[in-house]
């Protein structure tokens, strides 16, 4: 999520009968829960209240910035850490007390790189950790920016995939960095296998299959260029998660895949359609290809949901 400069930006919200929000307001106030560094909306009948983080019954909403606040430079909230895209200390210092909930302001000092796509930060303000607990459909996850990938703007992805998922059904996360798509999925599948490269990942992993109390995620460090030579079975739903390469592993996806079974196959493109004849190649149909999120004015992330024909 993208705060600061007066522009749209997702966050969490409760939606309440209209004729009940300025009551939900208040007891928002009371519980210093309500996000005022957005404008609450309405949408229909119904009062969107923007808060600070995940609750029982919340969903993210695009907003506007509150124009009675003060203007903030640009960040990212991840948890209790907002990722700033300047290196401002005075910003920083101003990030930090805008929110009760923040413990820590960082500067990113590098772009997503590597194998195991991390980040550098400098830290401008507040507890120098890069280290924080985010909360997201009732899910707790330990991340640490650094040593591991994570992007809290992706729960609303994890939570459209984890409604598709029926009950008992096998479940693999190729790319699985810390977590996040496995353990939201693990309320509805029969056995989530986790995989990813980066032993950072794996151990921030156990750590919160632990603090979530989840007993059918099974993480496994490995390449998943080599996961189809050492898993014997086929599963019902891959999920593919790493853009800017996924396509390289399609293949193994395939023949970890059962006949008539699911992919989500995320992939950095610049035009619609763009891995369509790969993917029919190796024996799938294209369900549905949405954007997750832009990246620059001429590529998006692009989800594809496939089905491997019968
Ligand atoms: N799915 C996770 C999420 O949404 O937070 C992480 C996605 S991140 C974009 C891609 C992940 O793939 C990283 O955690 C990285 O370590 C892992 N990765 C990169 N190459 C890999 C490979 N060959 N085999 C397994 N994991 C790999």
């Amino acid at each position: 999520m993208m705060v600061g400069d007066r522009e749209k930006a997702e966050q969490w919200c409760l939606r309440v009968p209209a004729g009940k929000g300025e009551d939900a307001r208040q007891a928002l106030i009371r519980e210093t829960a309500l996000d005022r560094a957005f404008k609450p909306r309405r949408d229909g009948g119904d009062l969107l209240l923007p808060i600070i983080e995940w609750r029982e019954g919340a969903d993210r909403c695009p907003f506007d910035s509150n124009p009675d606040r003060p203007l903030l430079p640009r960040h990212e909230l991840i948890g209790g850490i907002a990722v700033m895209q300047e290196r401002d200390v005075d910003g920083a210092t101003r990030i930090l007390a805008s929110r009760p909930s923040l413990h820590t302001v960082l500067f990113a000092t590098s772009e997503v790189g590597g194998e195991h796509r991390t980040r550098s930060f400098e830290v401008l303000a507040g507890t120098p950790t890069t280290r924080t607990e985010c909360r997201e459909y009732g899910h707790r996850f330990e991340v640490d920016l650094t040593s591991a990938y994570f992007s809290a703007r992706l729960a609303t992805e994890r939570h459209r995939i984890a409604t598709l998922i029926g009950n008992g059904e096998t479940v693999l996360d190729m790319f699985a960095g810390v977590g996040p798509f496995a353990i939201s999925f693990s309320d509805r599948a029969r056995l989530v296998v986790a995989a990813d490269i980066n032993p950072h990942a794996i151990d921030l992993m156990l750590e919160n299959i632990a603090r979530n109390h989840t007993r059918l995620v099974l993480p496994v460090l490995a390449d998943a260029r080599h996961l189809a030579d050492c898993i014997p079975w086929q599963f019902d739903r891959i999920i593919m998660n790493l853009p800017k390469s996924g396509e390289l592993f399609l293949p193994v996806a395939f023949r970890l895949c059962k006949n008539g079974g699911k992919i989500h196959f995320y992939a950095l493109v610049s035009k619609e359609g763009e891995h369509r004849d790969l993917i029919e190649k190796l024996g799938g149909g294209i369900i549905d290809e949405q954007v997750v999120r832009s990246y620059s004015p001429a590529q998006w992330h692009a989800v594809y949901d496939i089905k491997k024909k019968e």
